[in-house]
């Protein structure tokens, strides 16, 4: 016979008394699991299994589904430094628990949701993405919608759609949307080097050594180490790209969060300095007719090359 636990997690991991009794479980049955531990009671007549993500545990707790930056968060797309917890009341909702019982902080969305719910927990893709634009700031929101499809969260079609129901202040962000984004840090650095007015290129490929974060007037090559890179392997790898970007004659630069998040102005100062040097060291090399290409060869007339 199937375990209350196995029967939940057959669910989606949490269930109300109805599906469970539906399913043919009893309220006997449900107090014995809850006795020794099998499953939890987060509130009256809502049961989880082990398996339920917290967050989606702390949401029906409360009562409320998760949604916004709480559920992007959860799926691993980019959702800015909001760490309350993002909540959906449902219209006809009672009783809604205390979040001091959570030991964190709540952000209530009251308004009727645009998309429907995927589950009484959870409203499902559409809908979190759409209350994350209207919750964060431009960059985190434009970055939260690239960090959507880079995540397999949702389609670029899907973000595409949504982007047709952005708040105006997201136009300008829009217009820049770049799906081949590698992580949300990298996003908005790309939008504030386009706002200062640069000529900027996501995950540029660079013969011989692959892909770049960002590439600024085709000169400078930007890495931007995203929240996850950490460890031996990354700092190895790190490494030996830069000696292989200065084997090949360009400018390269790497970023970490605290420069874009603590020291900005420092850092776009010393970007503008960067790339400055790199657009006069590429003029003159085109004035000696030596360009920067893979072969410079290539590059020579052919009256130049040797035969
Ligand atoms: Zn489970
Ligand atoms: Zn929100």
């Amino acid at each position: 016979m199937l375990t209350v636990s196995a029967a939940l997690c057959r669910v989606g991991h949490v269930a109300s008394f109805g599906q469970l009794s539906a399913a043919g479980l009893t309220g006997r049955q449900l107090r014995a699991a809850v006795q020794t531990g099998g499953i939890n009671r987060l509130r009256r007549g809502t049961y989880a299994c082990a398996h339920l993500h917290p967050v989606l545990a702390d949401a029906a707790r409360l009562g409320a589904a998760v949604t916004c930056v709480s559920a992007l968060r959860a799926a691993g797309v980019w959702a800015g430094n909001d760490r309350r917890l993002h909540v959906q009341v449902r219209p006809n909702a009672s009783h809604l628990a205390s979040p001091h019982e959570l030991g964190s902080t709540v952000r209530y969305h009251w308004e009727r949701p645009r998309f429907p719910a995927v589950t009484p927990w959870w409203t499902g893709p559409l809908q979190s993405l759409w209350q994350a634009m209207h919750c964060l700031d431009e960059e985190n929101a434009i970055a939260a919608m690239e960090s959507a499809v880079h995540e397999g969260f949702l389609t670029a079609a899907e973000v595409t759609r949504l982007a047709g129901l952005a708040p105006r202040r997201l136009i300008d962000g829009i217009r820049r949307l770049d799906f081949a984004s590698g992580s949300g840090n990298e996003t908005i650095v790309r939008l504030r080097l386009q706002h200062a007015g640069y000529r900027v290129e996501s995950q540029a490929f660079v013969p011989g050594m692959g892909h770049e974060d960002l590439v600024i007037e085709g000169c400078v090559g930007l890495d931007v180490d995203g929240r996850q890179w950490h460890g031996e392997d990354r700092f190895a790898i790190d490494r030996d790209r830069d000696i292989h970007v200065e084997g090949l004659g360009r400018r390269a630069l790497r970023i970490r969060t605290a420069h874009i998040e603590d020291t900005w102005p420092h850092t776009l100062a010393a970007i503008d300095r960067v790339v400055a040097d790199a657009l006069r060291e590429q003029n003159r090399r085109v004035g000696r007719v030596v360009l920067t290409v893979d072969d410079p060869l290539d590059a020579l007339p052919q009256r130049y090359r040797r035969q």
